[in-house]
C-alpha cells in the first residue's frame, strides 16, 4: 500500500506544468515547478526538513529541544511541521506588521509566536532580531536555524530540487529561472543544474535570478517594493552570487498583474513572487524561442487574497490602472 507514515515524507517531488496562455506565441517552452503542492504549501518545506535534520546530525538539536527563528511566513510553517513530527518546541518571532492570518496558521500547527514592535530599530532590545537572539541564548537546548546564513538551505535544493528538475526534463532544460529571497533556492538548484550539465553538447544550463525593482540583487539599494518573500536590503550568506548568469529586475505592477493572470488563465492560484518569476521567465522565452525554461513557483495564493487578489488593495497602490502604471509605495511600507 502506498501510505506515507507522516506528512513530512511527502515534501518535495513536485510536478512541472507547462504554461500556455500567458506565454506569447513563438516563445520558448516555459514549465512551472509547483511548490505550493508541498505539504506546508511552499518551497520552504524543503529547507525546513534539511535544516532540522542537519542540526540533529551535528548535535545542535537534541531530543526535547526548541527551534527559535525570526520568521512569519513559509519557513515557519515548514519548521513547525517538522518540529511537530519530531517533538521539538517551536518559537517564532514576528514583527507586529505581520497579518493575524499568518500568525494563526503557525499557532494552528502548535508553534508559539512572539510578536515584536515593528517601529523599533534592529539594535533595540524589543526588536525582532534582538528578541529571537535572546530567546535562542536563554532557552536551554534552543537552536536557531538562521535560514539567511545556514548553508543547509541551499544544500536542500542541491539535493532535491535540482535533481528533480534534471530528471523531469530528461536533461533538456536550458534555463532555470527563480526569484531570490534568502538566495537558497537559486544557489542550490542552480549550482546542481550547472554542474550536471557542464559537459553537455548544447552547453550548460543558464541560471536567471529574478528580483523586485529596488532590491540589492539586481543592483538596487534596498526597498521599497511590495512583493513578499523575495528581494533584500543586505546580502545573505545563503546566496552565492556566482551561480546566476544574470539577474533581472521586475516591478511590483508587472509581478502582481502576472500573478492575477496565472490564476485567471492557467488555473494557478499562486503568490506574488511567482508572478514575478514568471515575468522573468517570459523575458527569456521571448528572446530565445528554442529555450526550455523551468521557473520555480514558491507558494500558493491563498495567503494573498486580501492583497494581490483584492481590487481595493490593488487600486490603493495604483496597480489597477490597466496600463502597468505604478504609483510610488514609498512611506506606506
Ligand atoms: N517566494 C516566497 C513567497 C518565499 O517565501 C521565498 C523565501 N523567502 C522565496 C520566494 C525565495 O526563496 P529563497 O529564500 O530560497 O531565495
Amino acid at each position: 500500500m502506498q501510505i506515507a507514515d507522516h506528512i513530512t515524507e511527502l515534501i518535495g517531488g513536485t510536478p512541472l506544468v507547462r504554461l500556455s496562455r500567458v506565454v506569447p506565441p513563438g516563445s520558448g517552452l516555459v514549465a512551472a515547478k509547483i511548490e505550493y503542492l508541498n505539504p506546508g504549501g511552499s518551497v520552504k518545506d524543503r529547507i525546513a526538513l534539511k535544516l532540522v535534520t542537519a542540526a540533529e546530525e551535528a548535535g545542535d538539536l537534541q531530543p526535547g529541544g526548541t527551534i527559535v527563528e525570526p520568521t512569519s511566513g513559509n519557513t515557519g510553517v515548514g519548521l513547525a511541521l517538522v518540529a511537530q513530527q519530531r517533538g521539538y518546541r517551536c518559537i517564532f518571532v514576528c514583527p507586529d506588521k505581520v497579518g493575524k492570518d499568518k500568525i494563526d496558521v503557525l499557532r494552528a500547527y502548535g508553534a508559539e509566536v512572539r510578536v515584536t514592535p515593528t517601529s523599533v530599530p534592529p539594535e533595540h532590545p524589543d526588536s525582532y532580531y534582538s528578541v529571537s537572539d535572546r530567546l535562542a541564548a536563554e532557552i536551554p537546548g534552543a537552536f536557531k536555524p538562521n535560514q539567511y546564513e545556514n548553508p543547509n538551505g541551499p544544500a536542500s535544493h542541491y539535493e532535491t530540487t535540482g535533481p528533480e528538475i534534471w530528471e523531469q526534463t530528461h536533461g533538456e532544460i536550458t534555463h532555470l529561472v527563480a526569484g531570490i529571497g534568502t538566495g537558497g533556492t537559486i544557489t542550490g538548484t542552480g549550482r546542481f543544474l550547472k554542474e550536471i550539465s557542464q559537459d553537455r553538447a548544447e552547453g550548460r544550463v543558464r541560471v536567471v535570478g529574478v528580483d523586485p525593482e529596488g532590491s540589492v540583487y539586481s543592483g538596487g539599494s534596498g526597498r521599497p517594493y511590495l512583493v513578499e518573500g523575495v528581494g533584500e536590503d543586505m546580502w545573505p550568506g545563503a546566496y552565492d552570487p556566482s551561480v546566476p548568469d544574470e539577474v533581472v529586475a521586475v516591478s511590483d505592477a508587472e509581478s502582481f498583474a502576472m500573478t492575477r493572470r496565472l490564476a485567471l488563465e492557467e488555473g494557478l492560484l499562486v503568490g506574488g513572487s511567482c508572478g514575478m518569476a514568471v515575468v522573468g521567465a517570459l523575458r527569456v522565452a521571448e528572446r530565445e524561442p528554442d529555450a526550455k525554461i523551468v521557473v520555480i513557483l514558491p507558494d500558493g495564493g491563498r495567503g494573498y487574497l486580501g492583497k494581490i487578489f483584492d481590487d481595493g488593495w490593488m487600486a490603493s497602490y495604483g496597480f489597477l490602472t490597466g496600463d502597468g502604471e505604478r504609483t510610488t509605495v514609498g512611506d506606506v511600507l
